[in-house]
């Protein structure tokens, strides 16, 4: 194969495997032991319900912070000792574009982007993200992808069910 369509796939690749890194590091490490930073989002300002009263920044950013160095990281060992490094770590930089526009942009409005989608995947994917919103605690939350969203439904289905087990283990924990 061609060299610029091994750097495409590698792009590709290293993409859409962001989402299933950041689904993952979502739910076990900024809902869980990385809850500290992540729990400044979940009360943030940025929710459009609520009205804007503090900083630009939420503590929360500090994990856009460390994967940037990381991804820095990534380009110059890249750069130095394997190409094809350089591939994925563009892969991941497309990602927290995308992300960013999408998380911070459309769902949180942290961007000066006024345009809401009204209908299809576009839609459910910021409802979705919503959802995952309407808990403001570590454990019960639903939904943890970012570009990737199930059924609306069935989100909501679920996050019932979470609420009800954690009142029930609140309840036990007394
Ligand atoms: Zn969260
Ligand atoms: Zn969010």
């Amino acid at each position: 194969m061609m060299e610029w369509l091994w750097t495409l796939v590698l792009v590709v690749v290293a993409f859409l495997g962001m989402e299933v890194f950041a689904w993952y590091a979502h739910k076990y490490i900024m809902h869980g032991w990385g809850w500290g930073w992540h729990k400044s989002h979940h009360e943030s300002h940025h929710q459009p319900h609520l009205k804007n009263t503090g900083g630009v920044f939420e503590k929360n950013d500090l994990y856009v912070v460390v994967f940037s160095l990381v991804v820095i990281g990534l380009f110059a060992v890249g750069d130095l000792y394997w190409k094809p490094l350089m591939a994925i770590a563009s892969g991941i930089t497309l990602y927290g574009v995308v992300y960013s526009l999408f998380h911070d942009g459309m769902v949180h409005r942290r961007w000066p982007i006024r345009w809401q989608p009204k209908s299809g995947y576009l839609k459910r994917l910021v409802q979705a993200h919503r959802i995952h919103h309407a808990v403001r605690t570590r454990e019960g939350t639903v939904s943890f992808g970012f570009l990737y969203a199930p059924d609306v439904r069935k989100l909501k289905k679920r996050l019932k069910q979470q609420q009800a087990a954690s009142l029930a283990g609140a309840r036990h924990d007394r």
